[in-house]
């Protein structure tokens, strides 16, 4: 059986590719003996399915370099995602202990007070000038703080009285419409106190014990519990 040369051409891929019967490949074979323009259409081919390869081949090795990169991408995402909420933990705890910690500094252990007197651990209490002297105080703070509120320019004093000695106040503090607010300092929670104005009439008069929530304070106090100090 003879091939004309268009038949050659269109078997030479299968010939390539082995797979030919006999019968194909013994006549191929034959016509390309004798016709040297198929034999180099054939080597043409072989030419090309050897760039092909070696190009495929080349073409794996960035996608091997790839995916590398994408495995150490993705270890690098994990530890930052990891690291991520180790610290939003960690601020998440810092938070919580600060919420406590105010709390606490809000609402002291308090000791049980008598009827009538006046416990400045549970509230702040507002007065006027002329009322405030019918209160006897308590506090567990160590401290009392009176404002002054008043229109326009005011001077007064501010008294404090231990309920022990009736005959004279144990501290005194002289305010204005600049300096309207006053701290009595060294109270002890076993005293009892009374507070009067002069030359303040008409004065709205808040009295706390001067305790101050702060979230900064109480975060400075957690951070000092934790590293010890
Ligand atoms: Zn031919």
């Amino acid at each position: 059986m003879k091939f004309t040369c268009g038949i050659v051409e269109d078997l030479l891929p299968l010939y390539l590719e082995d797979m030919c019967s006999e019968e194909t490949r013994a006549a191929l074979e034959e016509h390309l003996r004798e016709c040297p323009a198929c034999g180099e259409k054939l080597a043409r081919l072989k030419d090309g399915a050897a760039v092909s390869q070696a190009k495929k081949e080349e073409r794996s090795l960035p996608i091997a370099g790839y995916a590398k990169k994408v495995k150490r991408h993705r270890i690098r995402v994990g530890i930052t995602v990891t690291l991520i909420c180790a610290m939003a933990a960690c601020v998440l705890a810092l938070l919580g202990l600060t919420v406590i910690d105010m709390r606490r500094e809000a609402n002291p252990h308090v000791f049980e007070v008598e009827d009538g007197v006046y416990n400045l651990a549970s509230a702040a209490l507002e007065s006027t000038a002329e009322e405030i002297g019918q209160y006897t105080f308590y506090t567990n703070s160590t401290k009392i703080r009176v404002t002054v509120e008043r229109d326009g320019e005011f001077h007064g004093t501010v008294m404090l009285w231990d309920t022990r000695y009736s005959d004279s106040f144990i501290q005194m503090s002289e305010v204005d419409e600049k300096a309207d607010t006053c701290v009595f300092t060294a109270g002890s929670a076993a005293r009892r106190y009374k507070i009067t104005c002069d030359g303040l009439p008409g004065a709205k008069i808040t009295v706390s014990d001067g305790r101050e929530v702060s979230f900064w304070k109480s975060l400075a106090h957690v951070v000092k519990g934790l590293i010890g100090g």
